[in-house]
């Protein structure tokens, strides 16, 4: 049974809930502070959950829940124009890939969230904080606040709590690209199951067909700005979509995808952006979860998976560590190489420029052998195959081996 009883959780995205539920069920109180005004506003498009994010799901019960509503990729393939180059290899024996609207995904994790008991509080900015020798007092933008014996800073990208544990912590590099997306009507014959990333002349995007029949699809956009989530929708959804149809005017099915978006399905999401190491996961009673600490690139896909998982790992380390600084050690011991390997693979991989002439001479002789030679399990295994046995007990050698 966990020595620390209670805790404040700031940020309502994945790693929030997530992270309250895990705690809760380790027998610890959570409350989450979001500071959006409601559930589920400015968020829009869909996200991969990788097998070992679902199975990260299964801990709370949850992955039963993403499967009925997601869409399931069984198969991944690369192409050129419009010029299949082949099939991204994948691990045997692992369940599906499961891409789910983010709407969708915050529904279930709120559900499960509430279904556990847990209060959820809207509107609640965080500010900053002072901590006492019992606990730690989080002040919010509306003039109120709460207390708790620890704080988990689960505030995405632009984390205020990775700057209170440390004022010279890095902030998140910009990729150079913007994130768009849109589930269209195109009348395109797409199997079920295959998704497709496509290297377009002038930018890469991605699409596959949905539960329902349609197409789904994802465009990163080159940009010199990077533009937030708020910044981006300031702009007229129209003016987003010229940008898009010229983007993509000399690409198949790319050229398609674009015209049958409307400004009314089109979501902006704004700058991708990719967290460099951050010296410093946690201080006193403050630690964070998600991506206030490791946002690896989109192009992992593992952003939502490994916030996922460490929301899950953060709990199991409060339950059974006997005080908040053993716990966030052994956390931080437990997660940091993981991430950080997945976030260089990532960085390897990040598709911000759309191929040149010779690089797409090169491509369609180059990728497939590249695929052949490739050592799979090598390169992919650790991050796929990753599995958290909920019941085994942190302990302080687990917690070294994992170093
Ligand atoms: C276009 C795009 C595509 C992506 N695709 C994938 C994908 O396919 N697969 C994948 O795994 N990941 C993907 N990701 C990444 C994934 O979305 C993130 O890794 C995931 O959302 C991280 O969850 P989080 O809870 O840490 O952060 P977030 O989801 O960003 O949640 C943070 C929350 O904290 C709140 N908050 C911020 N500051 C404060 C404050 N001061 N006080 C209170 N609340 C605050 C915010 O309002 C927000 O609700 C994608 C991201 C983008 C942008």
């Amino acid at each position: 049974m966990a020595n620390i009883k209670t805790a404040l959780v700031i940020g309502g995205g994945i790693a929030g809930p997530m992270a309250a539920i895990a705690l809760r069920k380790a027998g610890i109180e959570a409350s989450v502070y979001e500071a959006y005004p409601r559930p589920s506003e400015g968020i829009g498009g869909a996200l991969a959950l990788e097998p070992n994010g679902l199975a990260a799901l299964d801990v709370i019960g949850a992955a039963e829940a993403v499967r009925s509503v997601a869409t399931p990729i069984t198969r991944s393939v690369l192409s050129l124009g419009d010029r299949e180059l082949g099939e991204i290899p994948s691990l045997p024996g692992l369940p599906p890939r499961y891409v789910i609207e983010r709407a969708d995904l915050h529904a279930i994790l709120h559900d499960a969230a509430r279904a556990a008991g847990l209060r959820f509080e809207h509107g609640k900015r965080l500010l900053g904080v002072e901590e006492s020798r019992t606990g730690i007092t989080a002040r919010f933008e509306d003039g109120s606040a709460a207390t708790a014996e620890i704080l988990v800073g689960a505030d995405g990208v632009r984390s205020t709590v990775r700057t209170l544990i440390d004022p010279a912590a890095p902030g998140a590099a910009f990729t150079g690209l913007l994130g768009f997306g849109a589930t269209v009507d195109a009348g395109l014959a797409l199997e079920p199951g295959t998704m497709t990333f496509a290297f377009g002349r002038r930018a890469y995007y991605l699409y596959w067909r949905t539960r329902d029949g349609r197409t789904a699809w994802g465009a990163n956009l080159p940009s010199a700005q990077p533009l937030t989530l708020r910044e981006a929708r300031a702009l007229p959804t129209e003016d987003w979509l010229a940008t898009l149809r010229a983007t993509y005017a000399d690409d198949d099915p790319g050229a398609r995808l674009a015209r049958c978006t409307t400004p009314a399905n089109l979501q902006v999401v704004g700058a991708l952006h990719i967290m460099p190491p951050v010296p410093r996961w946690h201080r006193g009673r403050m630690v964070l979860v998600g991506d206030a600490v490791h946002a690896p690139s989109n192009s992992t896909g593992q952003g939502a998976s490994l916030a996922i998982e460490s929301a899950v790992q953060l709990a199991r380390c409060v339950r059974d560590m006997p005080d908040a600084h053993s716990a966030f050690e052994a956390y931080e011991a437990l997660r940091r190489s993981r991430v950080e390997g997945i976030a260089r693979r990532g960085a390897k991989i990040n598709h911000s420029k759309a191929p040149g002439r010779v690089a797409r001479m090169f491509m369609p002789l180059a990728l497939p052998l590249m695929f052949k030679l490739m050592d799979l399990e090598k390169t992919m295994g650790a991050e796929q195959r990753y599995t958290i046995d909920w019941s085994a007990r942190v302990t302080t050698a687990a917690r070294a081996s994992a170093a």
